[in-house]
């Protein structure tokens, strides 16, 4: 019998994404903070537009998200040919990668960066290169350092998942200028919206050449199962991404829900306030405990147990109780456990499962 050809080089290197858990066995009232999801839910806003939506489901979406990038052009004060859509910003993400790194190309992102640049990049059969952080801050000068004539695109995520640290404004210009010639800097903004006064590099890459911006509807904008995200950069780089971008990659519901969500500015200045306190209080209720902790600045914590043992069991104790945390081994953060900032009522119960956690150990 005829065999399967075998898949381009580096694709049998890609480990598996593995998505926050969202259930236990056994533990019916389960409280997920595995996914940075809002617990708030999705905006009624959006809610009604994309039901509006489904009424034209037998018809193809537009081809040129031209509603939705006016309005993201809007919101923030862009061009709006300078915007590309796609099917999360992971799908901005591949197409960065398909369309600029390939084989015997580098890939460079920071030591505990977001696990989709380098299946990303493998997936386009580039190598991904990690340099080091700092204290689990991103290292401008070990980034540059970094750089080889083959590194193509340089991600960075500010703030970054799953640490909660960021960069700020000039360490960003520092590295856009240092960076050689022919490479991009990929600037992934997430979490842009949870920062007061941030604009996640956009006017960066409205000065420069080699600065792409992309940002989600998935965090802040509480849309994470409608998959849309987008991207912000060079007119000549956004046209190169659309020519590998699938013409409907966007369904009409999720178009729609999108609009919506970025012109519901209510929406968006409510999360943010209601993340900051809660997530003051998660801070604080972990500060009481001797958790250890950096101080973030998205939706979610990084706790730090003393070991990689006290990790897994924290995890599985809080498992038992409901309570749904991301282990981050695979970021190479084995003591680390990170944890989604929910509403009060969220916070307080991840707290109390960790409080009751140290009792049993210490008895
Ligand atoms: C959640 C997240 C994204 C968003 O992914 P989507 O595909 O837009 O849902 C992108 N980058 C980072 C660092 C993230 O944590």
């Amino acid at each position: 019998m005829p065999s399967a050809p075998p898949p381009q080089p580096g694709i049998l290197e890609i480990a598996l994404y593995q998505g926050g858990a969202s259930k236990v066995a056994g533990v019916r009232d389960v409280l997920k903070l595995s996914s940075n999801e809002n617990p708030a839910g999705p905006p009624p806003s959006a809610v009604e537009a994309a039901a509006g939506a489904l009424r034209t489901m037998h018809l193809y979406p537009p081809t040129d998200h031209a509603s939705l990038r006016a309005a993201i052009a809007e919101a923030h004060g862009l061009d709006p040919e300078r915007v590309i859509c796609g099917v999360g910003s992971d799908e901005v993400i591949t197409f960065l990668c398909q369309a600029f790194a390939g084989p015997g190309d580098e890939v460079l992102h920071t030591e505990h960066g977001f696990l989709m640049y380098p299946i990303s990049a493998r997936a386009a059969g580039a190598t991904p290169v990690a340099a080091p952080e700092r204290a689990r801050r991103a290292d401008v000068d070990a980034l540059l350092d970094a750089c080889t004539e083959r590194t193509r695109l340089v991600f960075l995520a500010n703030p970054n998942n799953p640490t909660g640290t960021m960069l700020g404004g000039q360490d960003v210009v520092r590295l856009a200028d240092g960076l050689p010639e022919g490479c991009l800097l990929v600037l992934d903004g997430a979490y842009a919206e949870y920062v007061e006064d941030f604009d996640g590099g956009l006017k960066l890459a409205e000065t420069r050449e080699n600065v792409v911006v992309t940002r989600t509807f998935s965090k802040i904008y509480g849309l994470g199962g409608m998959r849309v995200g987008w991207g912000y950069g060079p007119r000549a780089v956004i046209d190169v991404l659309n020519r590998v971008r699938g013409p409907f990659n966007l369904s009409t519901p999720a178009l729609a829900a999108a609009e919506a969500a970025v012109r519901d500015e209510a929406f968006l200045r409510r999360t943010r306030a209601d993340n900051a306190a809660n997530r003051t209080a998660l801070q604080a209720g972990l500060d009481a405990l001797g958790i250890a902790f950096d101080p973030s600045e998205a939706n979610f914590v990084l706790a730090r147990l003393e070991s990689a043992e006290a990790a897994e069991a924290a995890d599985s104790f809080l498992q038992s109780r409901g309570v749904i945390v991301r282990r981050v081994a695979a970021y190479g953060l084995p003591e680390g456990l990170r944890i989604t900032v929910g509403d009060a009522e969220g916070v307080a119960r991840v707290l109390d499962a960790l409080a009751a956690f140290r009792a049993e150990r210490a008895a």
